[in-house]
């Protein structure tokens, strides 16, 4: 039933105190927080400690605090076509509501800790759900030679390659007059 309590002067935990708990009170926080270590997909997410800007609105409801906001975050990753780095960022909003009581609550929904609540997995479940699993360093990124490897984007324009294709070649070995053809 209790939940491990909670660090308050751990950055992601938010105090309720000046809240209190008269249903209809409300209080709109502005924060930069350090972004929590591995929030992210394989190709792309937060860097630790990045600031993260959230602007937060706290709502005493009947069964717990309603917490309701949206996340700045910057991100970095890796183009999945041609493995530059990415740079880009992410807004996300979400909402949770924390309950008083595990009585109240749900399996898994999260619960306030005496006056603390913790934003971090919050953060973490909306960021993670937006993040694309092929990030791309621009729409029209061409990626890569499929024959030499060379980003087509730093590549004379019309690269290509005037080697053989191995399968031909082989059919070449097979039929010796079309060899005579390419050797004359
Ligand atoms: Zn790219
Ligand atoms: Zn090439």
């Amino acid at each position: 039933m209790n939940q491990p309590s909670l660090d308050p002067r751990a950055p992601w935990v938010i105090s309720t105190h000046d809240l209190g708990r008269r249903p209809g009170s409300m209080r709109e926080m502005h924060l930069v927080l350090p972004a929590p270590a591995d929030i992210g997909v394989d190709m792309i997410g937060v860097p630790k400690d990045a600031d993260v800007e959230l602007d937060i609105r706290l709502e005493a409801v009947m069964e717990g605090v309603l917490v309701t906001g949206t996340a700045w975050s910057p991100l970095r990753g890796e183009c999945a076509r041609c493995l530059e780095p990415v740079i880009s960022h992410s807004e996300v909003n979400f909402q949770e509501l924390f309950f008083y009581s595990a009585e109240d609550a749900a399996e898994g929904d999260p619960l306030l800790d005496g006056e603390l609540l913790d934003l971090e997995p919050v953060f973490r479940d909306a960021v993670v759900l937006t993040l694309p699993l092929s990030p791309v360093c621009s729409d029209d990124c061409l990626g890569l030679c499929v024959d030499c490897g060379i980003r087509l984007a730093d590549a004379e324009p019309g690269h290509t390659h005037e080697a053989i294709d191995p399968r031909w070649a082989k059919l070449q070995d097979l039929v010796p007059e079309h060899n005579n053809d390419q050797e004359s």
